[in-house]
């Protein structure tokens, strides 16, 4: 059975290991000359160093075995990492009670009441059908009025822009379950690189193939069309997101693909190489201090130094029809030094690279579950692993991981049940 996976990201990375493995012939078509997809890197120095922040969680159930079998478990460096919280230009370190005590950005009585449904949250969504509830109309009924419009509102609609309000509810629940304010946190020892450049060896060495610079132009039922070259395949696996994956189907495939129209965030991100860290914090939202972007994620306390320099990420989410989007990298880079600077004004800044995707975040309707696209699109040869299929689980490396596990398994039960010339066996 020959397979086609588009896409060289870990989803699509991951699809291929696992059916290259199982001694399935695949092909892996990556449209830049980069495998990573989101997890993708830039030359830094005599490094390679990722262009969005990335770290791995001890809860990473699908990643972790993965890079158990790659030999790379072992490589991963934990650390507890804390949090910081910048409201109003203010900084507050936000991992204790008594952090929260000392939090004076909400009052003494919405203190108390963040700590006490803070520590029953996740009891408290237990058996409800947080699918079908807005996030807005939980944590504003849970919460109160003023926690949601000075704090999760913004903290949260920082990723899903004006829309947070209507993300349900499970999607936060589970979040909430992957991060916690003090983390342990782990970052592999030779970068997100690695686990690219291991998973794809492991594709070559099981006899796969795997090319880079050879973008889909072009999909139809069992047959892809690169420039000037067809592939025929018994199965496909589209790991692009959906508006990505709608313009490239032809006329025929394209009506047989999920109706579900989701919108999705992209992100504008910015790495500045400093010569002193700023905080110490892993994670820093950043709420109504004047900033475009929306948080700062220090890498020395994760992975130390880096050749004697501090990494640190700003993030702002947003969509790709924005004009942030479009901006110029150099303009971005001005004005977003500026206003760390006017955050941290001892910031020491070097060197600034923005880089910018366009599909991060699906946005997820409330119901989704009743309408997330399944794997196989029927009556077709193609099956769909995208972060549209990860919800309820957060996008993550994770969840692409295990939706690449259950793609895979569904290929190789339909191999089994196929003669060698791919005949159905009776
Ligand atoms: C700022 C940021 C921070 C993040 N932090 C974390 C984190 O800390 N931990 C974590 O686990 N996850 C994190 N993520 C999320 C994670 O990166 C994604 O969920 C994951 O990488 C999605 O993988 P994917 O393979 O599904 O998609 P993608 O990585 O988007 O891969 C899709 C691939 O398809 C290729 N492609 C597109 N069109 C074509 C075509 N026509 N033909 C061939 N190929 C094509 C693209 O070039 C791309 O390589 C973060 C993401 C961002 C942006």
């Amino acid at each position: 059975m020959r397979t086609v996976v588009i896409g060289g990201g870990i989803c699509g990375l991951a699809v291929a290991h696992r059916l290259a493995r199982a001694g399935v012939e695949v092909t892996l078509l990556e449209a830049s000359d980069q495998l990573g997809g989101l997890g993708t890197f830039f030359p830094w120095r005599d490094r390679w160093v990722e262009r969005f922040y990335h770290c791995v969680m001890p809860t990473d159930e699908n990643l972790l075995p993965l890079l158990g079998e790659l030999g790379l478990r072992d490589d991963v460096c934990w650390e507890r990492t804390s949090m910081g919280m910048i409201v109003d230009g203010t900084h507050y370190p936000f991992n204790s009670a008594l952090d929260l005590l000392r939090f004076t950005a909400l009052g003494v009585v919405d203190r108390v009441r963040f700590g006490v449904i803070s520590v029953l949250l996740r009891r408290l969504g237990k058996g409800k059908d947080l699918d079908n509830l807005r996030t807005e109309d939980w944590l504003r009924g849970l919460y109160g009025d003023k926690v949601w419009e000075n704090l999760f509102a913004p903290l949260f609609g920082s990723k899903f822009g004006a829309a947070f309000g209507d993300v349900p509810a499970l999607y936060l629940w589970q979040r909430l379950g992957r991060e916690r304010n003090v983390a342990v946190r782990g970052y592999p020892a030779g970068g997100y690189k690695s686990i690219i450049d291991a998973l794809r060896a492991s594709i070559e060495s099981h006899g796969g193939t795997v090319r880079t610079s050879a973008a889909v132009r072009v999909l139809r039922d069992g047959e892809v069309e690169l420039d000037g070259e067809t592939i025929r395949a018994d199965r496909i696996v589209s790991t692009l997101p959906l508006p990505a994956l709608r313009q490239v189907a032809d006329g025929e495939l394209a009506p047989l693909l999920p109706s579900v129209n989701l919108r999705y965030q992209g992100v504008v991100n910015a790495l500045f190489v400093l010569r002193k860290p700023l905080s110490g914090h892993y994670w820093t939202p950043v709420l109504r201090s004047g900033t475009e972007f929306d948080g700062v994620v220090e890498m020395s306390p994760l992975t130390g130094p880096v050749d004697g320099r501090h990494l640190a990420y700003v993030m702002r989410y947003t969509g790709r029809d924005s004009s942030l989007f479009a901006e110029d990298e150099s303009a971005i880079a001005a004005r977003w030094t500026d206003q760390l600077r006017s955050l941290h004004p001892g910031a020491d800044v070097e060197e600034v690279h923005v880089f910018r995707a366009p599909f991060v975040e699906p946005v997820y309707p409330v119901g989704y579950l009743a309408s997330r696209p399944e794997v196989e699109v029927a009556g077709t040869s193609l099956l769909l692993a995208t972060t549209a299929h990860v919800y309820p689980s957060v996008t993550s490396w994770n969840s692409s991981v295990g939706l690449a596990n259950r793609v895979s398994e569904t290929i190789l039960r339909t191999a089994a049940s196929m003669s060698p010339d791919g005949e159905p066996v009776p």
